[in-house]
C-alpha cells in the first residue's frame, strides 16, 4: 500500500513541480524539475565546470544534497564562511563567496507563480542573489513551496526558527514557536528579497526538488 502512497505523491509533486517550473521560465529564469535529491545533485555537476570556483552562502539545503564534497571532489574551490573561522576570516569567505564563478544557494520560499523569496540576517546572501557577477543557481526543495507572496513571506520568517535553534540563538520566535515580528537586537529578519526575475543579464537557474530540503 505505502508503495502506491509513494507514487501517487510523487506524481502530485511532479505535477505541481512542473507547473512552477512554467512560471518561473515565463519570468526568464532557466528552470528545471528535479525529481529526487540525486538527480538534483546530478543537474548542479551539469551547470557547474570543473575546476570553476563556487560561493556557497548559509544554506542546509545545499549541504544536505552533499553538493560541497562532490564540487570539490571534481576540483572546484569552494567558499564557504560556516565553520570556526575568525572575525576577518568570515567576512573574506563571505567576499569570496560573492564573487565566485558560481553562487549556489537556495531560497526561503518560491511562491507557485514564481516569486523566489529570501529573508537575511547579514545580508549577504540576498545582496549576492540580486547582484553579481558570477552564474546564480538556486535549488528548492518542494517544501518551500508557497501559494502566494504573502504566504511565501511568512514562509521564509518561519525558516528564521530552526535556524535559530540552530545558531543558539535566542530569538523571541525561537521560544514562542512562531513569530511575533520581534524587534531586539537578536532579530534574524532584517533583510527581503523576492525575485520576481532574473535581474538584467544575470543568468540564473532554478533546481526544483521533488523532495524536502532544509526548512
Ligand atoms: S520573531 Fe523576529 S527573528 Fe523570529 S521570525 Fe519573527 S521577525 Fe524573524
Amino acid at each position: 500500500m505505502s508503495e502506491v502512497f509513494d507514487g501517487a505523491r510523487r506524481n502530485a509533486r511532479e505535477t505541481v513541480g512542473n507547473a512552477v517550473v512554467k512560471a518561473l521560465r515565463d519570468r526568464g529564469f532557466e528552470a528545471v524539475y528535479a525529481e529526487s535529491k540525486e538527480k538534483a545533485l546530478g543537474l548542479i555537476l551539469d551547470r557547474i565546470p570543473r575546476g570553476a570556483t563556487v560561493g556557497i552562502p548559509g544554506t542546509v539545503s545545499v549541504r544536505e544534497l552533499g553538493a560541497i564534497e562532490a564540487l570539490e571532489s571534481r576540483g572546484c574551490i569552494v567558499y564557504q564562511h560556516w565553520g570556526p573561522l575568525t572575525p576577518e576570516a568570515r567576512l573574506q569567505a563571505r567576499m569570496n563567496e560573492n564573487a565566485a564563478d558560481f553562487f549556489l544557494t537556495s531560497a526561503n520560499a518560491l511562491t507557485q507563480d514564481g516569486e523566489i523569496i529570501s529573508i537575511d540576517a547579514d545580508g549577504n546572501r540576498v545582496s549576492a542573489m540580486a547582484w553579481g557577477q558570477g552564474v546564480l543557481i538556486f535549488v528548492i526543495g518542494i517544501n518551500k513551496l508557497a501559494f502566494t507572496l504573502e504566504e511565501g513571506i511568512r514562509r521564509a520568517r518561519s525558516a528564521s526558527i530552526p535556524n535559530a535553534l540552530r545558531l543558539g540563538n535566542t530569538t523571541p520566535c525561537a521560544k514562542a514557536g512562531c513569530c511575533v515580528d520581534c524587534r531586539g537586537v537578536s532579530r534574524l529578519c532584517r533583510a527581503t528579497l523576492i525575485l520576481e526575475a532574473p535581474t538584467h543579464g544575470r543568468e540564473t537557474h532554478v533546481i526544483l526538488v521533488g523532495a524536502e530540503l532544509g526548512y
